[in-house]
């Protein structure tokens, strides 16, 4: 018999405000899910994206998990202090990298992009693929997605289960650097839950497109596949998923522990569909614990 590797998971919030109901709803499941599995469970801030960092967000995010009783193993680690790791990456991805001098406009415009719905990321037509054209400057750096038929990349996820996306038809090569010479997100997660030894990866299923892209970047490095589990996230009255940009209120005014537990734990376990009643935080996570390891006997859900 094989032993199986330790669980170890992590939470991963982008420092671009407070935590809000929807983040929370991802932090409590992640935990709950290392927890169901006496695992560990990380926190990394990724703050790679300069652009959209606030300031002081991620010490106000780490206060609110802590509030929360959420306790992080180890050592939290930031995406600002890990550059080296990217960029041997990214040596070692050689020459399935190029530079595009495409604008977004333009790659909007393109052939391919003509008839994709309002919600639909435009797929990259390839246009750099084979040299800058005359006079184009290499803004940001790509990533080839290989060749049919090994373009379609799938994977089980443990909530929604059978997921595949096909990676030219769908995305075209994509951004490992971007054009502002921030390291891209895909690169960046892909590097650091290898890194990490991360096994289990539970997040909003908002970021369930991005996977297969992920899985790609982990067969070119080298790096073990981990499982995921994408839960359902809370979208507002317009629809969309909850973000600082779509108006989601902060939950941790750092009021009593009781207006916590009301406002924003119970009703983000109630969203996970835990049957959870408790009266203090420690016995939230006594309840919620045997809880989410009733509702993964009920997994996969088909869309
Ligand atoms: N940093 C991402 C976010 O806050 C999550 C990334 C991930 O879990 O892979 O949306």
């Amino acid at each position: 018999m094989t032993a199986r590797i330790p669980y170890l998971g992590r939470f991963a919030p982008s420092p671009t405000g407070p935590l809000h109901i929807g983040s929370l709803v991802a932090a409590i499941a992640s935990y709950l899910d290392a927890k169901a599995h006496h695992g560990q469970w990380l926190v990394r801030i990724e703050d790679v994206d300069g652009a959209r960092n606030v300031e002081g967000a991620d010490q106000h995010i780490l206060h609110s998990l802590q509030r929360c009783g959420m306790l992080w193993d180890g050592e939290v680690t930031w995406q600002t202090r890990r550059y080296p790791l990217y960029q041997q990456a990214l040596e070692q991805l050689g020459d399935l990298v190029y530079p595009c001098g495409c604008s977004r406009r333009e790659i909007a415009d393109s052939q391919v992009n003509q008839s994709l719905g309002p919600h639909q990321a435009p797929i990259y037509p390839g246009t750099c693929r084979h040299g800058l054209a005359p006079g184009k400057v290499g803004r940001a750096l790509r990533l080839k997605v290989p060749q049919a038929p090994h373009c379609v990349l799938s994977f089980e996820d443990r909530w929604f289960g059978h997921y595949s996306q096909d990676l030219t038809a769908e995305v075209g090569d994509f951004i490992i650097v971007r054009a502002d010479r921030y390291w891209a997100y895909q690169l960046a997660v892909v590097v650091d839950d290898g890194a990490q030894g991360i096994t289990d990866i539970v997040r909003g299923v908002d970021l369930i497109d991005s996977t297969p892209r992920q899985l790609y970047l982990q067969q070119v490095l080298g790096l073990p596949q981990p499982s995921y589990l994408h839960v359902p996230v809370v979208l507002n009255e317009n629809g969309d998923k909850m973000s600082k940009q779509t108006g989601a209120i902060a939950f941790d005014d750092g009021s009593d522990p009781q207006q916590l537990l009301r406002a924003a734990m119970l009703p983000a376990a109630r969203f996970l569909g835990l049957d959870v009643q408790a009266e203090t935080i420690d016995a939230f996570w006594r309840a919620a614990i045997p809880a989410w390891a009733q509702l993964l006997q009920t997994l996969p859900r088909q869309p």
